[in-house]
């Protein structure tokens, strides 16, 4: 039987976590796989560390890795796959949106079609706000038609992955990890699965406007070029529309047809639409220029404070 690990990172989650354990306990019980369940404390500032350490005493299937401060969702992943040694891994949200009494169900589909990855397509959304399903639904076709590669619709990080898949996991070095695309673009046997996702059990959301955007603009700028592109399609496109004006208005001037002195009005316009133009594509390229600043200074994407439970193994 394959050694099945339940990655779950955490922030500011003590609302939840008592709760969440206990429907992921029940989960892990009702196995036959060795199992066991890995959670990262992502820096979190309320009870949760006191909370993932009085669990780590009193059951040692529980793994527990702290973060030195909060690093985020992705990286806190990052590190629950890259401490992972079990056959296979499932990635779940400690909120409970995504339903852990699945996990046998994707165990069984793993196993039924000896996928690689089975990845958890959201039918329907619950307890989310109107506009958080709407700029979701938009981020995944926009990133569809951004990127080199095409991911599927609609997906999370909600997935089982097996060793294959976390070993090569293990070998990206890049620091704006955007999960789901990359084990995506990683290949290998992928299969669906189609669910409907839960609303949170009790607390907010993680992820203020803030964070999304920088995920969603750090999904697009690791997976993609085109921005790069669109921005010398724009510098393109304001070549030819300078080059049109300037024939128009010196034929304009001979023949008499433009009074171009009087113009103040179109010059002003114009004058803004290419600084604007201009500052536009010269923002795109810092984009991609401080992305290249961090990957340069290869910083560790995150770091550990503490883990529990991990002993054992290491001896
Ligand atoms: N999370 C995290 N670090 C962060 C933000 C979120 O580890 O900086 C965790 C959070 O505890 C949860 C998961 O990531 O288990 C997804 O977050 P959340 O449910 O708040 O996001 P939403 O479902 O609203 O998109
Ligand atoms: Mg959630």
């Amino acid at each position: 039987m394959k050694k099945v690990a339940i990655i779950v990172p955490c922030y500011n989650e003590e609302e939840v976590i008592l709760e969440s354990y206990r429907r992921t306990k029940e989960v892990v019980l009702s196995l036959p796989n060795p199992a066991e369940i890995i959670y990262i404390n992502d820096g979190s500032k309320d009870k949760t560390r006191y909370l993932l350490d009085g669990i780590a005493v009193s059951d040692p299937r529980v793994k527990v890795i702290h973060f030195s401060r909060n690093f985020g969702h992705q990286p806190a992943v990052t590190a629950g796959v890259n401490n992972c040694d079990a056959e296979l891994a499932i990635i779940i949200d400690a909120d409970m949106q995504d339903p852990p009494e699945l996990i046998p169900e994707l165990l069984a589909l793993q196993e039924k079609e000896q996928a690689n990855v089975v990845y958890c397509v959201r039918n329907s959304r619950q307890g989310e706000s109107i506009f958080k399903k709407f700029s979701a639904k938009m981020f995944y076709r926009m990133m569809n038609y951004m990127s080199e590669v095409d991911f599927p619709l609609d997906t999370g990080d909600f997935r089982l992955i097996d060793r294959k898949v976390m070993d090569e996991f293990d070998r990206f070095k890049e620091r704006g990890k955007y999960i789901r695309g990359l084990i995506s673009w990683v290949g290998f046997k992928q299969v669906p699965f189609y669910y409907d996702r839960d609303p949170r059990i009790a607390g907010e959301t993680k992820y203020p406007l803030s964070k999304m955007l920088k995920f969603a603009s750090n999904a697009m700028l690791y997976f993609s070029k085109k921005p790069l592109k669109l921005a010398a399609g724009l510098g393109f496109l304001s070549v030819i529309v300078g080059l049109f004006l300037a024939v128009w208005f010196t034929l304009g001037k001979i023949y008499g047809f433009s009074n171009a002195e009087s113009g103040w009005t179109s010059i002003v316009t114009i004058v803004t639409f290419f600084g604007g133009v201009q500052l536009l594509t010269v923002g795109v390229l810092g984009q991609y220029i401080g992305i290249l600043f961090d990957e340069v200074k290869a910083r560790p994407e995150y770091i550990i404070d503490e883990k529990r439970n991990f002993e054992a193994e290491s001896e």
